[in-house]
């Protein structure tokens, strides 16, 4: 992480510097995982199929940098688009900041802990299979809400 303030995670999105913004990221790669809308009622529904560049063991992208290369249509979260990406998890930072809510007690910025999101069971590391695999994904729906208690945390 480059230069940032004391407490950034406590000041509203729009004045976060670029470090600030990607620091608000857990890791938990649950952004990276494939939905289905429901073309009738836009209902989203979750799954367990990950973006190819997801690495399935430590949900980290394997090549963060030029992603959008080899994955056109991955979304960039920023202040334009945050207010749209309901379908962020509960735990997210970049949602939870967008609704005046404070980060996860649980979250690295407040630990320390780089593994904070699997030791809280919100991330999809060793839970996902790449889309390479996948095959249909209308087999892979998941309920992720088994992790929701914590992240409400
Ligand atoms: S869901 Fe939020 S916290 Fe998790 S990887 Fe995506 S942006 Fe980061």
């Amino acid at each position: 992480m480059g230069e940032v303030r004391e407490k950034f995670w406590e000041l509203p999105l729009a004045e976060l510097t670029r470090a600030e913004w990607e620091g608000l990221c857990d890791g938990c790669g649950r952004c990276c995982l494939h939905k289905i809308e429901d073309a009738d009622t836009g209902e989203i529904e979750d799954t367990n199929v990950a973006c190819k560049l997801l690495d399935c063991g430590t949900a980290r992208c394997t090549n963060y940098r030029h992603r959008r290369a080899f994955v056109p249509d991955c979304l960039r979260l920023s202040l334009a688009n945050i207010g749209k990406a309901s379908w962020l998890p509960e735990h997210c930072a970049y949602r939870r900041r967008h609704e005046n809510r404070p980060i996860p007690r649980w979250h690295p910025l407040l630990t320390g802990d780089p593994q904070a999101a699997v030791k809280a069971g919100v991330s999809a590391a060793g839970r996902v299979v790449s889309e390479d695999r996948a095959g249909p994904l209308e087999h892979h729906i998941t309920d992720w809400s088994s992790a929701a208690g914590k992240d409400a945390a």
